[in-house]
């Protein structure tokens, strides 16, 4: 069987592909400790909440109406007027539902913003996203219709008391050439936890602008919802900026629902190629999302319940892997936001891919850092040092899963 150049790009065997299958794999076995996936936390007052939700919407006849009708293709106009009002009121935004459309999940978004950017262009030049600073999420790096789509820039490293350490971007070496057609960055960021400062986002904001290209800001985890953000960091738009959210971190991956919010231009494009891919985005997503705006719950239940949940599983994880792992053995990335933990072994004599092997042999599955540098032309060290967990699951799980992962690397240790 022969594809087209595009088949066989989009067929091949990637990272996230493996990614999902051990997680089927781990899913289905006995025991296995699921520390790999970007699933969210099953949080209990949130289940209830939809269960609630949703037996009223289907009383009221709104699911079904939401499965018995295509909406626009930027989506239901209802999400729409009460998004632009919501993030006018909450953040100041000079927005309408015009700057807003969806998207069946934001990794769709992702595909489309990346390609609406970046690759040949009419005049046969070629463009490319930057990354200004990676680890950077793993989901992007397929995402190309072209080969070598994206470029990434090294952080810079700042060591932190407590065995932690944080990553900027480092300005001093990042270039935007005339090559770059858009600049990405997930704040929070899913791998590591960070949340890139306000200065830095406004200095990639002033650059952005400067070389008139697009800053897309990647706000799956943040601010106003679903609010996994434990450090102080302004949400920011403007019409040079193409903010993308998503309900899945709320708890509803199911539901692949996407938001884009961008100038008048940009939107009207996300809703022609919506058209073309998919007719219309979902409606169900859409429709709990309205509910929950007019019942007043969006806001209110990323603050009292999803934000203090991450916190306090995120600070009980790391007390467990200190009570195995001294800081010189793994440092921890400050953790500001989003759903994982970063680990660094510093000097660790194996690659975190082999590490990642003797893990999964043993029932444990985390993800090894080299997938999280999508666009770094040159090996580095340290992408082979470090490993992302997701601390979401029970305590008693996670402690299985570290002393596990103490053995592994003391082992690697003693066979250098
Ligand atoms: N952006 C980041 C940083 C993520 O971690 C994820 C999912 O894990 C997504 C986007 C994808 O979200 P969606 O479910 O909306 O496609």
């Amino acid at each position: 069987m022969s594809f087209s150049l595009f088949g066989d790009k989009f067929t091949r065997h990637t990272g996230i592909a493996r990614l999902m299958e051990d997680m089927d794999e781990g899913l289905r076995t006995p025991g296995a400790v699921m520390l790999g996936g970007g699933n969210p936390a099953q949080i209990p007052a949130m289940d209830d909440y939809f269960h609630q939700l949703l037996l009223q919407m289907h009383q009221e006849g709104k699911l079904t109406e939401a499965l018995c009708n295509y909406d626009g293709p930027r989506g239901k106009a209802l999400l729409l007027d009460a998004l632009a009002t919501l993030l006018r009121e909450e953040l100041g935004w000079q927005i309408s539902p015009k700057n807003i459309a969806l998207t069946n999940g934001s990794q769709s978004a992702f595909f489309y913003l990346f390609n609406l950017y970046a690759g040949r262009r009419a005049d046969s030049s070629k463009k490319r996203v930057l990354f200004p600073l990676t680890p950077e999420y793993l989901g992007y790096a397929d995402a190309g219709l072209d080969e070598d789509l994206f470029i990434a820039a090294r952080p810079n490293i700042e060591l932190l008391p407590e065995g932690q350490f944080k990553y900027h971007v480092d300005f001093d070496h990042l270039s935007i050439t005339d090559e770059i057609g858009l600049i990405c960055v997930s704040r929070p960021t899913n791998p590591t936890g960070n949340v890139i400062t306000d200065e830095e986002l406004l200095h990639l904001d002033m650059l952005a602008q400067q070389h008139d290209i697009p800053l897309l800001i990647d706000n799956a985890y943040g601010l106003p919802f679903p609010g996994i953000i434990f450090s102080e960091a302004r949400p920011l738009w403007n019409p040079n900026i193409i903010l993308c959210m998503s309900l899945s971190k709320l708890g509803l991956p199911g539901a692949r629902c996407g938001i884009i919010v961008a100038d008048e231009k940009v939107i009207d494009a996300i809703g022609n190629m919506n058209g073309i891919i998919s007719l219309a985005p979902g409606s169900v997503g859409p429709a709990i999302a309205t509910e929950m705006i007019q019942r007043g719950d969006l806001l209110r239940l990323s603050e009292t319940v999803i934000k203090p949940f991450y916190q306090q599983r995120v600070q009980e994880t790391i007390s467990i892997i200190r009570r195995y792992l001294p800081q010189d053995r793994c440092l921890i990335h400050k953790p500001e936001g989003a759903i994982f933990l970063w680990l660094w072994f510093k000097d660790l004599p194996i690659t975190t891919e082999l590490l990642y092997q003797r893990l999964k042999q043993r029932g444990v599955l985390m993800v090894p850092g080299h997938f999280f540098f999508p666009g770094l032309a040159h090996d580095w060290p340290h992408m082979h040092q470090c490993m992302r967990m997701n601390y979401v699951p029970e305590g008693e799980k996670i402690e299985r899963a570290i002393i596990i992962l103490a053995e592994e690397i003391e082992r690697a240790w003693d066979e250098r």
